[in-house]
C-alpha cells in the first residue's frame, strides 16, 4: 500500500474514510442500523465494483489528502470475503495517500465462519478489529438475538488477538434484569480479556425495532433511570481501576489506544462516507459539505451503476450548523472542545454566562482558558447541555 507520514494540517481532526457494508446474517431485535438480511447470496463482486466507483467519485472531491483512518462498518462487514475487503482497500490506496500510522478497522461478529476470515482481512491490510461480543452471558446473547454463544466469542477474541495488532470489542449493559453485581463481574471478565480498547453501550430502546414494540407492550423491562445511572457509574469506576478510562461517553481505552476513526468524527474532522446509507462531512473550499447516500442496498447499487455515486444529499452546512455539530461531537470526548475553534466554525463567541451557569450546576468544566468539557454528570444529560450551549 502507498503510505506516508503526513498530516491534514488544514483539517483539524484528520481525514477518514467510512465504508458501510449493509448486510447481516439476522436482524437483532434492538438494532436500528441500516442493516438488511438477504436470503440469497449477495453478489459481492458487483457490490465491490460499485464501492470502487463511489470511492472514485469522492476522490475527485478530496484527492491528494492523507488518510488517517479507514473504517469498514455495517451491518456486518465480516460477511465480506477477504477478496472484497482487499478490493476496497486497494481502491482507497489508489486514490489517496495513507498515513504511515493509518488505522484500518473492520467490525466483525464473532461467529466461527467469520473468524476464519481474519487472516485474509489482515493480509488485505486491516490492522484493527472491533468485535460485536455484546454479552458474556449466553442467556443474554439469546435475548439480544445474537447468533453466537459465549464460547464462540471467547475463541474469536483469542483469534483476533493473535491476528491483528489492535483489537476492541463491544458490550451492551443495562440489559433486562441485570444487577450491578452481575454487570461488575461480567465487566471484570471482559477487562481481563480486552486488549486496549472496549466499547460499552447501555441498551437503548430504538423506535421501529421489535424491542420497542415489546417494551411498550410491557413485555420487556430494562433498568430504570436510577439503575441505569448506577450501572453507568459502576462502569466508569471499574474501567478506571483497570487503567481503561472513558475517553468518550461509551468508549474506553488505554492512553494512545483510542479508536482513531471515531476521533475523526468527534474531533469534527473530515470523512468520506461510501456505501448504502453512509454519511460524510467534507471541507471543500470554504464549505463544509454534508453528504449521505441512498440507504436501500440494491437501490444504492443501481444508482452507483447509473450515476457513479449513490448520493442523495450534498449540502453546504451553515456556520451555525457547523458550530452545533462541533459541540455535539466534541463534548462527547473527555478532552472536550476548543472554544476558539467553535468561534471560527460558528462565527460567534460562546456565551460566557451560559458556560458559567452550566459550571455552577456541575454540568461542564473548564480545562484551561480555551477548552471546555462535559463533567461526568453532564455526560448523562449531554443533549441538554449541548442544546443549552448552542442556543
Ligand atoms: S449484527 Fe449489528 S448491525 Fe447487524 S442487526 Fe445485529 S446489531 Fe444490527
Amino acid at each position: 500500500m502507498n503510505q506516508t507520514s503526513g498530516h491534514n494540517s488544514a483539517i483539524p481532526g484528520g481525514f477518514g474514510i467510512y465504508l458501510h457494508w449493509p448486510f447481516c446474517a439476522a436482524k437483532c431485535p434492538y438494532c436500528d442500523f441500516n442493516s438488511h438480511v438477504r436470503h440469497q447470496p449477495v453478489d459481492q463482486a458487483r457490490f465491490a465494483a460499485a464501492f470502487e466507483r463511489e470511492l472514485a467519485h469522492f476522490a475527485e472531491l478530496t484527492g491528494g489528502r492523507v488518510v488517517n483512518s479507514v473504517f469498514l462498518g455495517g451491518g456486518t462487514p465480516s460477511l465480506m470475503e477477504p477478496r472484497t475487503v482487499e478490493r476496497l482497500l486497494n481502491a482507497i490506496s489508489r486514490h489517496w495517500t495513507l498515513d504511515d500510522q493509518v488505522e484500518i478497522s473492520l467490525e466483525a461478529n464473532p461467529s466461527s465462519v467469520e473468524a476464519e476470515r481474519f487472516r485474509g482481512y489482515r493480509a488485505a491490510g486491516v490492522n484493527r478489529v472491533s468485535l460485536g461480543v455484546q454479552s458474556l452471558q449466553d442467556r443474554d446473547l439469546k435475548l439480544l438475538g445474537r447468533l453466537h454463544d459465549v464460547e464462540t466469542a471467547l475463541r474469536a477474541i483469542e483469534m483476533a488477538r493473535d491476528t491483528f495488532p489492535r483489537l476492541s470489542f463491544d458490550l451492551i449493559y443495562a440489559r433486562p434484569d441485570q444487577t450491578p453485581e452481575a454487570w461488575e463481574a461480567e465487566l471484570n471478565r471482559a477487562l481481563s480479556l480486552a486488549a486496549d480498547h472496549l466499547s460499552l453501550y447501555s441498551l437503548t430502546i430504538e423506535e421501529g425495532t421489535p424491542f420497542h414494540t415489546l417494551y411498550h407492550a410491557g413485555k420487556l423491562k430494562i433498568p430504570d433511570q436510577d439503575m441505569g445511572a448506577e450501572l453507568y457509574e459502576l462502569t466508569q469506576a471499574v474501567t478506571e481501576a483497570h487503567g481503561m478510562p472513558a475517553y468518550e461517553v461509551s468508549n474506553h481505552a488505554r492512553p494512545g489506544a483510542e479508536c482513531r476513526h471515531n476521533l475523526v468524527y468527534w474531533r469534527y474532522g473530515d470523512y468520506v462516507g461510501v456505501g448504502p446509507g453512509a454519511h460524510g462531512r467534507l471541507t471543500v473550499g470554504v464549505n463544509k459539505l454534508a453528504t449521505s447516500t441512498e440507504r436501500h442496498p440494491e437501490t444504492w447499487l443501481e444508482a452507483v451503476e447509473t450515476n457513479g455515486h449513490g448520493m442523495i444529499e450534498n449540502v453546504g452546512l451553515t456556520c451555525e450548523e457547523q458550530g452545533d455539530e462541533y459541540l455535539l461531537m466534541g463534548l462527547r470526548l473527555v478532552e472536550g472542545i476548543d472554544l476558539e475553534r467553535y468561534e471560527k466554525l460558528s462565527g460567534r463567541e460562546m456565551d460566557e454566562n451560559k458556560i458559567d451557569d452550566l459550571i455552577s450546576h456541575g454540568m461542564v468544566e473548564r480545562i484551561d482558558a480555551t477548552h471546555l468539557r462535559a463533567s461526568r454528570e453532564g455526560f448523562s444529560v449531554l443533549d441538554a447541555v449541548v442544546a443549552d450551549l448552542a442556543s
